[in-house]
């Protein structure tokens, strides 16, 4: 599962540094997370580093993006160019 931001987005610009996989971005009106890049941050963190530091809390699983654990690890190795 990919994670996304939703219009309550004040643009703090707090989430976009702490991305491991530099799948956040500035979009058209506000922040935005590329599905491709997003691996709820498996593979380098416990926790979804954006949601913990999004002080309005306005990320949250993307509805249309379903991912298992092991879908989610197949994309970090990808980002990463490691082998699994
Ligand atoms: Fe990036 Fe992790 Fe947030 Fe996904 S969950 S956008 S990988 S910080
Ligand atoms: Fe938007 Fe939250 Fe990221 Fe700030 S931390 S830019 S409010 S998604």
């Amino acid at each position: 599962m990919a994670l996304k931001i939703t219009e309550e987005c004040i643009n703090c610009d707090v989430c976009e540094p702490q991305c491991p996989n530099e799948a956040i971005s500035m979009g058209d009106e506000y922040y935005i997370i590329d599905p491709d890049r997003c691996t709820e941050c498996v593979g380098h963190h416990d926790e979804p580093q954006c949601m913990v530091v999004c002080p309005v809390e306005c990320i949250e699983l993307h509805p249309q993006w379903y991912e298992g654990q092991d879908a989610l690890m197949a994309k970090y190795y990808r980002l990463t160019n490691s082998v699994a």
